[in-house]
C-alpha cells in the first residue's frame, strides 16, 4: 500500500522533472529507492518490537496467575507441614478445588490459614469479600446422626429421609446408592458388634460425642483413615471428672468389639490415651448440625426447638474448625439439606482481615456467653463485643 502510493508520487515527480537531464532523473530515483529500502527497515524493526512486546506481556500474565496459584498452595501446605493427615484431609475438605486448568470451574478459595498474634492459627481473607458470599464448602471428615434422629436422618450424610424411604435391617438408612457406598468404610464394622450398652451409656449421660469416636474407631478398623486423623485439631483441657466419665465409654466401646470379630491387630490402635485424645479434640471441634431446609423443616425444627433437640446430628470437619470465635461474627457456616457445611460472610470483609464464626449462639447475653465459652471451648472471650461488654 505504502509502497503503491509512493510509486504514484514517483510517477508525478517523473512527470513534474520532464524536461530535466537524466543525470538529475538517476539522482531522484536513487534518492526514492533510498526512502523506501529505509522505510521497509523501519517495518521490520517495529514488527519485531511488537512481537517482543506481545510475548513479555503473555508471559507476565502467566507468571502472575501461577504466582497467585502457588501463593495460595504454598501458604496452606507451610500452615499444615507439621502434619501429613491435614494435606489430604484438607484437599477433601475444599469441594472447590485449585483446578484452575479448566477456566469454567470456580477457583480456589478466597482464605488462607495462619498464625494470629493471641488465638493460634486463624482463617483470614485473600481478597476483599462481599456480605453473603459463599466463602467454600466442607464435607466432615466424621458425622454422626443423634441418638433421637437415628431413623429420621441418612446414616451418612444426616439428609432427611423420605417418608417412603424403607427402614433397614440394623434400623440405619441411608438417604442414596452413593451415601450406602461411602458409609462401608464403617458400616461393616459396626456392625458385626453389639452397641446397645455403648448407646445406652451415651442416652443416659446424654452424651453425643462418643458416638463420633464409635464411628471413627470403625472408620479405623476398616482401613478407611488412619487413627491419628484428628491429631492436628487442637484437644480441650479436660477435668478430672471427665476423663473418669471418657474411661467409663472406653471400656464399653472395648468391650463391644472385644465380644464381636474384631481381632487384637485391628484394635491395636484403640488405647485409653487415644480415646481420650480423640474426645477431648472433638469435644471443642466438633459442629452441631441443624439443617435449613424448606417451610416443613422450619415447623419442625420448632418442634424439635421447643424439645430441645433441634439437631439433626454432630460432624466434625477440618478447614472450619480453624476458624476462630468472635460474639459479633463476620462469617457462619450453615447447613441446607445434609451435613456439607458453607461457610459464608455475614458481612463485608477486607482483603487480609481475620474470618471469625460465633461457637455459641449469639443472641445470649454477655455473661451467659462467657459461660459457655469458658466451660465448653476452655477460653474467656475478648472480642470487641465482649470487651464493649454487650
Ligand atoms: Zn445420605
Ligand atoms: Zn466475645
Amino acid at each position: 500500500m505504502m509502497l503503491c502510493q509512493m510509486n504514484k508520487v514517483f510517477q508525478k515527480k517523473i512527470s513534474a522533472v520532464n524536461g530535466i537531464g537524466s543525470c538529475q532523473i538517476r539522482i531522484v530515483l536513487r534518492y526514492q529507492v533510498l526512502c523506501v529500502l529505509l522505510l521497509l527497515y523501519c517495518f521490520y524493526e517495529l514488527e519485531k518490537a511488537y512481537i517482543k512486546l506481545w510475548r513479555a506481556a503473555s508471559e507476565s500474565n502467566m507468571a502472575r496467575a501461577t504466582v497467585r496459584y502457588s501463593r495460595w498452595a504454598w501458604r496452606f501446605l507451610t500452615s499444615n507441614t507439621q502434619n501429613e493427615p491435614f494435606l489430604s484431609s484438607a484437599a477433601a475438605t475444599f469441594s472447590t478445588a485449585p483446578e484452575n486448568a479448566n477456566p469454567g470451574r470456580p477457583g480456589p478459595p478466597p482464605i488462607r490459614v495462619a498464625l494470629t498474634e493471641s488465638s493460634g492459627r486463624g482463617v483470614f481473607a485473600t481478597r476483599k469479600i462481599e456480605t453473603g458470599e459463599l466463602l467454600h464448602t466442607a464435607k466432615p471428615i466424621l458425622s454422626h446422626p443423634s441418638l433421637s434422629a437415628l431413623h429420621k436422618v441418612c446414616y451418612f450424610c444426616l439428609r432427611k429421609l423420605k417418608t417412603t424411604d424403607a427402614p433397614q435391617p440394623h434400623g440405619v438408612s441411608y438417604c442414596s446408592e452413593e451415601c450406602r457406598q461411602q458409609a462401608k468404610g464403617f458400616h461393616d464394622i459396626e456392625m458385626t458388634a453389639d452397641w446397645s450398652a455403648y448407646d445406652d451409656y451415651c442416652r443416659s449421660n446424654r452424651l453425643k460425642y462418643p458416638l463420633l469416636v464409635k464411628r471413627l474407631a470403625c472408620m479405623v478398623m476398616s482401613g478407611a483413615t488412619p487413627a491419628n486423623l484428628l491429631d492436628i485439631l487442637q484437644p480441650a483441657s479436660l477435668s478430672p471428672e471427665m476423663i473418669s466419665e471418657m474411661e467409663e465409654g472406653y471400656g464399653l466401646l472395648r468391650n463391644a468389639y472385644i465380644n464381636s470379630n474384631i481381632t487384637d491387630e485391628q484394635m491395636s490402635f484403640l488405647t485409653k490415651q487415644w480415646y481420650i485424645g480423640i474426645l477431648s479434640r472433638i469435644r471443642i471441634n466438633a459442629f452441631r448440625i441443624e439443617l435449613a431446609g424448606g417451610y416443613d423443616d422450619l415447623l419442625s425444627s420448632l418442634a424439635a426447638s421447643i424439645e430441645s433437640e433441634a439437631a439433626v446430628g454432630n460432624a466434625v470437619y477440618m478447614l472450619p474448625s480453624f476458624y476462630n470465635h468472635d460474639c459479633d461474627p463476620n462469617a457462619h457456616i450453615i447447613w441446607i439439606e445434609n451435613a456439607d457445611g458453607r461457610l459464608k460472610a455475614l458481612r463485608d470483609v477486607d482483603e487480609g482481615e481475620e474470618l471469625r464464626i460465633c461457637y455459641i449462639d449469639a443472641s445470649m447475653d454477655h455473661d451467659a456467653r462467657q459461660s459457655f465459652l469458658s466451660q465448653g471451648f476452655g477460653f474467656q472471650c475478648n472480642c470487641p463485643r465482649c470487651l464493649s461488654g454487650d
